[in-house]
């Protein structure tokens, strides 16, 4: 259990917000208004600017050319990412962790060795290709199709709400190769867009406007047989490994931008005067400034909970799903009394907090709704599986 961050990670924390708030904060309302989204050559300037604070690669092993941080730091540079711009954050948090944990764990050495560099220096922008225009939480239910043909694959179908696909240069793309198995027959590609192109669409969204979000499609797509991840019909369980520590990271995201809200809103009330006193005295903001406080903290100390299992190695469905169910519904409540706090300057775009709101909204959904996660904390405490 973590109750208080070590030294190291202390620094990490002091020295990324001082950087995201000089470079990127007074940036994100600007970009947020501009890009929708967020063109690549922006993403990349933004994303070597972040690049020397560990956001890239951060947990990966340095034998395989990563930084070598624990998950607890990890989290930390998730929750000032989010805190600072979540369009930015959710970028980097998908070129961090789409495709390098599973090359990390799953990947060949050769298919380690041709991508790990590359999307580490950022010369290779990463996707995760899962969800379906019908396939959502179901996800064992995929309808695209992977079929061998001699040394290659011939991919053919539809992928949506993928984060970076409109920039990305590589994805992993889970497929079924086998369709007469279910879940047992889906397997994981590395899908190169310089060698097997692919086409994207941009899909506009109510929130992280700036980060692409997009449906991707594979239509007669030639994948060289050397680019299969682990073995053929493997793959569900290699996504939901993956999914399991996006998930913490998705619900530290929340934290983030709950605590963005808190600070907005702890400032405007000691500014704005109302019956010549500050608001912040009047004891039904304080009370609402209060309850933000105590739900931003207990989600923090859930996430940090999962983080410390993750850095142990331990499996942590219960605690992942518990981190992004919570949290991203936490930042939805707190966001939305930021903008009470903030009285009709709260839905005005003059002030940050109408963004914050539209970005919490949108993360309940990515890397599984808050009734999936509900779900999957049942099944951890009944041993009864809803989806079986
Ligand atoms: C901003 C954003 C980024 C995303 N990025 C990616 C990405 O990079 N890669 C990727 O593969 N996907 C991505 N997604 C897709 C995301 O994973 C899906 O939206 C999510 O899994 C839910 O699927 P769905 O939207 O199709 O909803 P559906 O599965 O159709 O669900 C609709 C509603 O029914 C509920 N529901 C479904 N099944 C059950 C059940 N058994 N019991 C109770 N309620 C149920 C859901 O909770 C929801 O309320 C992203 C989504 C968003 C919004």
């Amino acid at each position: 259990m973590i109750l208080e961050l070590n030294e190291a990670q202390k620094i990490l924390k002091k020295n990324a917000r001082d950087f995201l708030e000089r470079e990127i904060i007074p940036i994100a309302d600007e970009y947020d208004r501009k890009y929708h989204p967020m063109p690549k050559d922006v993403a990349l300037q933004l994303l070597h600017k972040l690049h020397p604070l560990g956001y890239i690669g951060a947990t990966l092993p340095p034998e395989h050319g990563g930084q070598g941080l624990d998950f607890v730091s990890f989290g930390v540079l998730a929750e000032e990412g989010a805190r600072a711009y979540l369009s930015l954050g959710m970028i980097a948090m998908i070129q961090d962790s789409a495709i390098m944990p599973i090359l990390s764990r799953d990947g060949t050495p050769e298919q380690r060795a041709k991508y790990l560099p590359k999307i580490m220096s950022l010369e290779n922008i990463a996707c995760f290709c899962l969800t379906e225009p019908d396939v959502g939480s179901g996800a064992r239910d995929l309808k695209t199709t992977a079929i061998r043909h001699g040394d290659h694959y011939i991919l053919n179908g539809t992928k949506t709400w993928i984060t970076n696909g409109s920039i990305a240069d590589v994805a992993v793309v889970f497929a079924s190769t086998d369709p007469s198995k279910g879940a047992r027959g889906i397997s994981g590609f590395i899908v190169d867009k310089a060698e097997s192109p692919f086409t994207t669409r941009e899909l506009p969204k109510l929130g992280c406007r700036s980060c692409p979000t997009s449906e991707v499609t594979f239509e007669d797509c030639r994948i060289p047989a050397t680019n299969l991840i682990g073995r053929e019909g493997e793959a569900y369980l290699i996504a939901l490994a993956d999914l399991m520590q996006i998930r913490v990271s998705a619900g530290m995201a929340a934290v983030g931008l709950a605590q963005a809200a808190i600070d907005a809103s702890v400032k405007y009330a000691k500014e704005r005067k109302q019956f010549g006193r500050p608001i912040g005295s009047f004891q039904l903001i304080q009370e609402m400034i209060a309850d933000m406080v105590i739900i931003t903290e207990a989600a923090r100390f859930i996430c940090f909970q999962a983080y410390y299992l993750l850095s142990k190695g331990q499996p942590c469905f219960r605690e992942a799903a518990m981190a992004k169910g919570f949290s991203t519904e936490m930042a939805v409540g707190v966001t939305s009394k930021a903008i009470q706090v903030h009285g009709a300057y709260g839905i005005s775009e003059e002030y940050p907090v109408e963004r914050y709101f539209r970005d919490a909204r949108t993360l309940t959904f990515p890397d599984g709704s808050t009734e999936i996660q509900k779900l999957i904390i049942g099944r951890e405490m009944l041993g009864i599986s809803a989806f079986a």
